[in-house]
């Protein structure tokens, strides 16, 4: 059985930028990514004071969406052992992708959220980006760091534990700076846990 992704942009994050990263994902992860028509925005979790999300709700109401979300493309090439109409089947793992800033209560912000239970994972490119430190933009920089955070929310989407392997992508990050050093790959046994989907929380 091939590993089913699919991947949803919310609100005004750019289409394309997601396309892009989703086909390194599909690269990476030797599969075909499904990418499904963006998400509105939210109410859940809006908070106008701080300008912020908070995630937990942002992501339980985008859970909450997703069927109704139509397939808009599929990115990378399904192997040929992939049945016709496969790609319809509920994922594995999903993965939201917002343009704005999010946090859990006690924190500033965060770069994302996890349901395992529901196998949906939430990430926010606002914290990945240059801009947000007042640094100079570079695309390149944030489009690695989308990536490599995709693999981590995928990869606890589907049911696998953070890795304490520095190679892996599953690796635990709290810092851009460790977003950074982590590979944009899976470790050995990680990679096996998440293709044969033997690992189950
Ligand atoms: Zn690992």
């Amino acid at each position: 059985m091939n590993l089913r992704i699919a991947i949803v942009p919310v609100g005004r994050m750019d289409p394309l930028e997601v396309e892009a990263a989703a086909a390194r994902i599909a690269k990476i992860l030797n599969t075909a990514v499904i990418l499904r028509q963006p998400a509105p925005v939210p109410k859940a979790g809006d908070d106008p004071a701080r300008g912020q999300h908070v995630a937990g709700p942002f992501l339980s109401e985008l859970r909450g969406q997703l069927a109704r979300l139509a397939i808009a493309k599929t990115v990378g090439v399904a192997p040929a052992s992939e049945p016709a109409g496969a790609t319809s089947a509920a994922a594995d793992a999903t993965l939201f992708v917002t343009d704005v800033d999010l946090y859990k209560p006690q924190t500033d912000g965060v770069f994302g959220d996890i349901d395992a239970a529901g196998h949906v994972a939430l990430v926010s490119v606002r914290r990945l980006r240059e801009a947000f430190y007042r640094r100079k933009a570079d695309p390149v920089k944030a489009r690695a760091r989308l990536v490599k955070l995709a693999l981590y929310a995928l990869g606890r989407a589907r049911g696998l534990p953070d890795c304490r392997d520095g190679g892996c992508a599953l690796l635990t990050t709290t810092s851009l700076p460790d977003i950074d050093m982590k590979p944009e790959k899976y470790c050995a046994p990680c990679w096996r846990r998440m293709t044969t989907g033997a690992y189950r929380i």
